[in-house]
């Protein structure tokens, strides 16, 4: 699910004011204003009093947060400048490049994204990498601020060009596959020049880097249902100065080839679908995987977490599913393993355990975070042998498989989440990540 960009604009204007220099300017009173070095929007809507959001209609900016110096802005409906500090001393050199020219989609996949509280136009756009003007337009919109809680929205494609040299700090930015799998991890380590802070978007989602000094890298989940397409992954490098400089690189998404399949529930447990059932149980678990352990607790690549001499595998990842005939409603978020009251289901890497309970769908379960914004979950139990709070290593035993929950016979769900989204496991178990 894609972050709110809220709290994240609010640390950032924090973050400039912390960066400030005293000396104050005194732009003049006008109704537009060249782009200095140095200058970000957010920089120049706290100096002229006004919302990023009417700066970003006003002049139809093509990215909202790419600005370059020497561009002229109109500045709508201009208060007397604040007596905010703002950012001095900048060399001339450009900061930002313009993007060059914009490649329109060319496959006409479409993608949607459910307004969440706290969500702007501006903060959506700017998640997408698409201007405000073509997000209103491609769904009706007159009034920018009119927004409701849950309406979807249609993301118009709109694809930077890459740049063919990487501007500085940017030394060299590596993908572990050159075209990413619907459902699977991506790899993403970027080498600087000097010393930055490093973060970034794909797809609505933010990327939050790890590593220290030059050398960063973020694991990506690629959402099972993203329409294969290009996607830009949009890359912000913060100097010690507070200066930022915004490079992209693109990545191809192609389709898992998942099938489809329909469920039969029996009478009686079709009854757990209803919305309002599983929404307080889909709640704590969103609650529990969205949050970040700030190092990686596992090793090397994951183990199965049975023991596959004696199960097998009843359902593969990522396949459409539908409920009793009903049209899809989802996709399997994990894969199955087949087995019984007396199969032990072990740890496949390190963690700790952070759910250990009875829920209605998924039965007993054990929710595993193994850091890093990665966690492992096993549904269905017939017991469940570890605490909240324990660490586990791999192998350590956890439960034993069953059949409790929304299900239509024994067997182990092991679904692995990745900041929010579920992910390939499969992949886990064959692959070192990162
Ligand atoms: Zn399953």
């Amino acid at each position: 699910m894609p972050h709110s960009l809220k709290p994240i604009i609010i640390s950032f204007i924090i973050c400039l004011w912390l960066g400030l220099t005293t000396q104050l300017s005194h732009a003049q009173m006008n109704d537009s204003y060249t782009v200095q070095a140095g200058d970000t929007l957010t920089l120049i809507a706290l100096r002229y009093n006004l919302a990023m959001i009417d700066i970003a209609l006003a002049n139809q900016l093509p990215y909202p947060y790419l600005i370059y110096p020497g561009q002229t802005l109109i500045l709508p409906g201009i208060l007397p400048p604040t007596p905010t500090p703002i950012f001095t001393g900048y060399s001339a050199s450009p900061l930002m490049q313009p993007p060059t020219n914009l490649t329109p989609a060319t496959t006409g996949q479409v993608k949607l994204h459910t307004i969440q509280m706290g969500e702007t136009l501006f903060s959506i756009a700017t998640l997408y990498g698409v201007s405000m003007p073509d997000l209103m337009q491609a769904n009706g919109l007159t009034n920018p601020d009119i927004l409701q809680m849950g309406q979807i929205l249609e993301i118009p494609s709109n694809l930077p060009a890459e740049p063919t040299t990487l501007p500085e700090p940017f030394s060299s930015i590596y993908f572990s596959e050159a075209v990413i799998m619907q459902g699977h991890t991506l790899v993403v380590k970027v080498n600087l020049s000097q010393v930055a802070r490093l973060s970034g978007v794909f797809n609505g989602t933010r990327l939050f880097f790890t590593g220290s000094g030059q050398q960063k890298w973020v694991i990506v989940a690629v959402d099972a249902m993203t329409p294969p397409d290009s996607y830009a992954v949009q890359f912000t490098a913060t100097m010690p100065d507070g200066r930022d400089m915004t490079t992209y690189r693109n990545i191809t998404v192609t389709s898992g080839g998942y099938g489809t399949e329909d469920i039969q529930l029996e009478e009686g447990r079709e009854t757990l679908l209803d919305p309002e059932t599983s929404q307080a149980e889909w709640e704590l678990l969103t609650k529990l995987w969205s949050q970040i352990t700030p190092r990686p607790l596992w090793q090397g690549t994951f183990n199965y977490p049975v023991n596959m001499t004696t199960s097998g595998m009843t359902s593969f990842f990522g396949t459409r599913r539908s409920y009793n005939a009903s049209p899809i409603v989802s996709f399997h978020s994990g894969v199955d393993f087949s087995g019984g009251a007396s199969t032990p289901i072990f740890a496949p890497a390190a963690g700790r355990v952070v759910l250990a309970d009875t829920l209605q769908v998924r039965g007993n379960v054990v929710l595993l975070d193994h850091g890093l914004g990665l966690f492992s979950g096993y549904w269905h139990q017939s017991r469940i042998m570890v605490e909240v709070g324990q660490e586990v290593a791999a192998g350590d035993l956890i439960g034993y498989v069953g059949d409790t929950g929304l299900v239509t016979g024994p067997h182990l769900h092991w679904e692995m989440r990745l900041n929010g989204l579920a992910v390939e496991p499969l992949q886990w178990t064959e692959q070192v990540i990162p």
